[in-house]
């Protein structure tokens, strides 16, 4: 219940950062001069410093009153509503995590409570001096591309990658004109009123969303659709109806790469852009964002898995596009799955959540099928596009020359398309040049030198990296082991490897290679993705990131240069992970129209029943065995499971300690819990810390969060061990 307290009153204020994972996280304070109300921020004196903190409540009485200091100040914002409290004081509960972590992930927003700085734009003016340094002549192409629409210093500055000094001293010779914005730009309104025509299938899963929101109240959909089948279409009739209806909408999307063609469409439809969430938008609009969402006036959200944190009014709808995306689940800091929460706050709020995928998380599909949610179809793509036929090449007849990838049979259905004027993508999940270098006199191989793991040469940046921490070292000379000089190789492929492959076999061909880590920003990112959909590009080259959801409709054949890679190693999803990335990048191919597109998946084991359904056109039957295997195992979505990272910088004590929990696995056992470790865990040592896992498994309707805290609090970690709670992990 809000409530409103009188100044000097006991109140529970929920801090901003942790105090210690045994501390409920909320302290009592008095309230302040003119007193202050639930949800209020405030600023609170902790020690000698002051911090961000959301009145929770009244305060709970058990500390001394004589000792209890004031709230500092109540901030000019608007109070946090019941339901973003409720929503994190569960979703805290839900994945273990102390309030105030989940806290922060609500309020940062930059300089919250302050009043809005001012905000300078800018804008091509005069002529371009004559000479301009490369520096500038960017900052000049960059204003040109954002065609005179308005732009903040950091967004230039990215888009130009300089330092402010550049754009500074373009506005001093005349050339860009620099503007106070209006303090609040007025939010454009985005129209509901016209949209494309639906067809066949389309037009009844519409109907059925439009009626779901129009009934009011919690529910999820699993929009279901092969790439192409217009699922984005559908679910903007009904971002369309919670607009009409007066409420926000919230779209997820996993890549920020995506975020740009999906705005340009989303303002074909309405007429306006939608507000944008994530890491790549500038603090002073991330600022204006969180401010108008929390006044209800922006209406549509579109953004990464943060966006479920900001501050609706009113939300109707969250859409989670790509839903099986893994790049919904937070590894860092707090874990959660953004999809899961989405759920949470949508049954909190009474809004309507859809997932969409061509290729749902097993979570998802079991949870239709149990009724749990509505589940829509799509069964053919719009229009005449059908979908690729799918076809293995097997390796094991195959002679490729060593350094080698790319079958003959792969090759000649390249040169075709060439020949077609349509585009080919070779399809590698791996960054960089090479996965490995190695002594070729002593067979050492070079790891990263604070954690358990290869690095991985770079040509590009002309480094070797780490892909678990980011250090980089050059490629060494001498082997750091032996010492002998001139003998360290790179072994296996990479895309940066492969594109020299691309361009040793098809001299005259004009290639790209589209990899997360070749572009410095999200800018230049999307603006590759554009020349390559506009069909400037003869082979596309890439990584995962072409997998997810880009539009290309030159593109007519997929070859995937290794569908093996997933499937090694022991984790119980792997078969799953494959399915789904070979099945999204096989959709790449003739998206559009008239052209049938084609997949050739090069596999060294084509009578793999992973790789035999993937070929294979039972969907359904693929999801059913896999759910089978799973409930057998008791795993999820049929079990629960919670894995336990503990980490340290001595290897020996981090094991003790983790011996030690498993000793006292009494409060597992009452639930009936199976306890596995310690162990290594899949990556030993990240960061110089040393890691191990434990893994606990449970009923699908056991009590495990209650069980784990209440195992964890027996006993007190040395300071320099960190424990991390994983609530159904990724990788089991
Ligand atoms: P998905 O999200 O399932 O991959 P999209 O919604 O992106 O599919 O649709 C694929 C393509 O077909 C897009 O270019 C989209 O604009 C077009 N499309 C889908 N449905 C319609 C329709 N009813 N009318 C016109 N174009 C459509
Ligand atoms: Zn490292």
């Amino acid at each position: 219940m809000d409530r409103v307290f009188a100044a000097g009153e006991r109140v529970g204020v929920a801090l901003t950062e942790p105090l210690g994972r045994a501390l409920t996280g909320v302290l009592d304070y008095r309230a302040p001069e003119g007193g202050c109300g639930t949800g209020d921020f405030v600023e609170v004196p902790l020690g000698p410093r002051r911090m961000l903190g959301v009145v929770w409540g009244p305060g709970t009485g058990d500390f001394d009153a004589a000792k209890l200091r004031a709230v500092s100040r109540v901030l000019d914002a608007r109070p946090m509503r019941a339901e973003l409290r409720n929503f994190l004081s569960r979703a805290a509960d839900y994945t273990l995590t102390p309030l105030p972590a989940m806290l922060r992930l609500a309020t940062r927003a930059p300089g919250l409570g302050e009043p809005p700085g001012l905000r300078r734009v800018y804008r091509l003016s005069g002529p371009a001096p004559n000479k301009l340094t490369d520096a500038r002549l960017r900052v000049i192409e960059a204003l040109r591309d954002f065609g005179g629409a308005s732009v903040t210093l950091g967004e230039l500055c990215e888009a130009a990658a300089c330092s402010s000094s550049v754009v500074k001293g373009l506005v001093k010779a005349g050339a860009v004109s620099e503007d106070e914005a209006p303090r609040d730009l007025p939010f454009p309104d985005l129209n509901p009123a016209d949209g494309v025509t639906l067809q066949g299938d389309q037009v009844a899963a519409a109907d059925a969303l439009v009626a779901a929101l129009a009934q009011g109240g919690y529910g999820t959909t699993l929009l279901k659709g092969v790439t192409g089948s217009g699922k984005t279409e559908v679910y903007l009739e009904a971002v369309a109806e919670c607009l009409r209806q007066g409420r926000q909408a919230l779209v997820l999307l996993p890549e920020i790469a995506l975020t740009a063609e999906f705005l340009t469409r989303v303002e074909a439809r309405f007429g306006a852009r939608p507000a944008e969430w994530h890491s790549g938008v500038t603090q002073t609009e991330r600022r204006r964002v969180w401010k108008m969402v929390s006044e209800g006036r922006a209406q549509m959200v579109v953004g990464a898995r943060s966006a479920l944190f900001l501050p609706f009014q009113q939300l109707g709808l969250i859409v989670v596009d790509e839903e099986h995306d893994t790049s919904y689940k937070q590894e860092d800091g707090v874990l959660y799955n953004a999809r899961d929460m989405a759920v949470l706050r949508a049954s909190i709020c009474g809004a309507q959540v859809v997932l969409a995928s061509a290729t749902p998380s097993l979570e998802s599909w079991v949870n239709a099928e149990q009724g749990k949610y509505t589940r829509l179809d799509l069964g053919a793509r719009y229009g005449t596009a059908e979908l690729p036929e799918m076809r293995a090449i097997d390796m094991r007849g195959e002679r490729l020359a060593s350094n080698r990838w790319i079958s003959d049979p792969l090759a000649r259905a390249v040169e075709a398309r060439r020949a077609a004027g349509e585009q080919s993508l070779l399809f590698l999940n791996r960054r960089g040049y090479a996965p490995v270098t190695i002594c070729r006199a002593c067979g050492h191989q070079v790891g990263c030198d604070h954690c358990d793991a290869r690095m991985v040469e770079h040509r590009f940046l002309k480094r070797l990296v780490c892909h678990q921490c980011g250090a980089t070292k050059p490629v060494p000379e001498a082997c750091p082991s032996c010492g002998v000089e001139g003998r360290m190789v790179p072994v296996g492929p990479g895309v940066e490897r492969l594109a020299e492959e691309v361009a040793e076999r098809f001299p005259e061909a004009k290639l790209a290679i589209l990899s997360s880590d070749l572009f410095g920003s999200a800018r230049a990112l999307k603006q590759r993705i554009e020349e390559i959909a506009r069909g400037e590009a003869e082979i596309v080259i890439g990584t995962q990131i072409v997998a997810k959801g880009h539009n290309f409709p030159l593109l007519t054949l997929v070859g995937v240069i290794d569908a093996d890679l997933g499937l090694q190693g022991s984790d119980l999803r792997a078969a799953e992970r494959t399915f789904q990335l070979m099945r999204q990048v096989a959709g790449r191919a003739g998206r559009s129209g008239d052209r049938q597109g084609l997949a050739l998946l090069q596999t060294h084991q084509p009578e793999h029943p992973v790789i035999r359904s993937i070929l294979g056109g039972d969907e359904e039957a693929f999801w059913r065995a896999e759910s089978a295997e799973r409930r057998a195992s008791g795993v999820p979505p049929w079990g629960r499971m919670a894995g336990i990272i503990l980490s340290g910088p001595e290897v020996a004590q981090v094991f003790d300690f983790g011996a030690e929990l498993a000793r006292r696995d009494g409060p597992l056992r009452r639930i009936g819990a199976q306890l596995f470790g310690p162990a290594p865990a899949p990556i030993a040592r990240v960061r110089g810390r040393h890691r191990v896992r434990l893994l606990i498994k449970a009923d699908k309707h056991a009590p495990i969060q209650a069980a784990v805290a209440e195992w964890l609090a027996q006993l007190k970690p040395p300071n320099n061990l960190r424990i991390a709670v994983d609530i159904d992990p990724q990788s089991f």
